[in-house]
């Protein structure tokens, strides 16, 4: 291999793609990566070239290199147009939904949707006059009818954050589409790489780069991509905000690329094998997890995605909150914290009755949210296994 990178990698499977996208050592004297550029004043080299903005790279916050690199890598992997980078995955949200709506439109939100997302909508854009309306996730093309003259955009998730419904995502774009509205996705589940969000009728799909691109609960990155028809809109509003990802956490993004093919297909086997055991066991009333056969959302997963990540929900019988807090507050592997997508496992308690407004939240016990690192599988069984005797015991 010379260094210069393949021309032409469509013919590439995706695991090639992540190794080669978005890199050209020809251009960095033969290094591997491509540099952390810094930099807010990039010179001219002439009068015309000043005058006439002529250039790939004119000012810091329209570009660089190290911008380039991850983007255009973002924008191969997904199949989408452009990709424009931001400093979480909230804020990412917080651009495509700006991109698509505007004072009297009409924006309809997924009942589950992260909850973040639905403070941003309830929050500012209702400010800013946009019509907010929640809708069930499980609506399918039904969404036709909640359509109305002025909506513009519809935001679906899947699987849903927490409660991990599954969404028909290719009939609401359907739907969605006949009108002429944008469908927004949240893919942070998924990624690209398991759900080809452009190809299966998505025209904005974000990313938390924070979970799986970083895999190492040590970055805060978001990830916008769109399709020709909504990229120029996507780009515009990242320019009038201009919150720009740092260097060198696009470069950790970068360097999490190579490898995030692999780490996914490891936390999504573990993931499942975690699941099915929990499933077996006498505490759990239900698992939420649309990779296994009995969950109700199966046959969209198996229909529209090429594998799962290692996140899902666990429904317990009912048990008092002592007993819960001795089953938790005891464990040796799993952490108690926000975000996931990391190597460790981690486990959070959550309550959607408190926030949802479309739909009702029914649950036998209490629900729990895992993700499963990358740890001895026996190990983590026999952690969860001394969390339930702790739960037991307390009664
Ligand atoms: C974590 C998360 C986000 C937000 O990402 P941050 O980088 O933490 O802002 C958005 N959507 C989903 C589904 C997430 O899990």
């Amino acid at each position: 291999m010379s260094n210069t990178p393949p021309r032409d990698r469509s013919r590439f499977q995706a695991d090639t793609r992540l190794v080669h996208a978005g890199r050209d050592p020809s251009a960095q004297h033969g290094f591997v990566n491509t540099p952390i550029y810094r930099g807010s004043t990039v010179l001219f080299p002439d009068y015309d070239a000043i005058k006439n903005r002529r250039g790939r790279y004119q000012y810091g916050t329209s570009g660089t290199p190290t911008m380039d690199a991850l983007s255009d890598a973002w924008s191969e992997i997904s199949g989408a147009a452009g990709t424009v980078l931001t400093p979480s995955g909230l804020s990412a949200l917080t651009i495509a939904l700006m991109a698509a709506v505007s004072a009297g439109d009409h924006l309809l939100v997924t009942d589950s949707a992260y909850r973040p997302t639905r403070i941003f909508c309830d929050g500012v854009l209702k400010r800013y006059g946009v019509e907010v309306e929640y809708y069930d996730p499980l609506v399918g093309a039904s969404i036709a009818a909640l359509i109305r003259d002025n909506t513009k955009a519809v935001l679906v998730e899947a699987p849903g954050s927490q409660t991990f419904e599954m969404q028909d995502v290719p009939a609401i774009a359907e739907a969605v589409h006949a009108c002429g509205g944008a469908v927004i996705m949240d893919n942070t589940w998924a990624t690209p790489l398991l759900f080809p969000p452009h190809e299966r009728g998505v025209d904005i799909a974000v990313e938390a780069g924070t979970k799986y691109l970083s895999g190492g609960s040590d970055l805060l990155i978001g990830l916008v991509s769109a399709t020709e028809r909504w990229y120029p809109a996507v780009k515009r509003t990242f320019e009038h905000f201009a919150p720009c990802a740092g260097p060198e956490d696009i470069f950790l993004g970068l360097r999490g690329l190579r490898t995030m093919g692999l780490r996914l297909r490891e936390h999504g086997e573990r993931g499942i094998a975690m699941a099915e055991w929990l499933q077996a066991r006498p505490e759990v009333a239900r698992v939420l997890h649309p990779a296994l056969p009995s969950d109700p959302g199966h046959a969209i997963w198996r229909r529209d995605f090429k594998g799962a990540s290692g996140l899902f929900g666990v429904i317990l019988n009912p048990v008092s909150e002592t007993a819960l807090a001795a089953m938790l507050d005891g464990l040796e592997l799993f952490g108690m914290g926000f975000s996931w997508g990391g190597f460790e496992s981690l486990v959070i308690p959550f309550d959607p009755t408190i926030y949802r407004t479309a739909t009702r939240w029914r649950a036998e016990g209490p629900a729990l949210r895992f993700h499963i690192g990358l740890e001895d599988l026996d190990d983590l069984k026999a952690d969860l296994e001394a969390g339930f005797a702790r739960m037991a015991a307390t009664g």
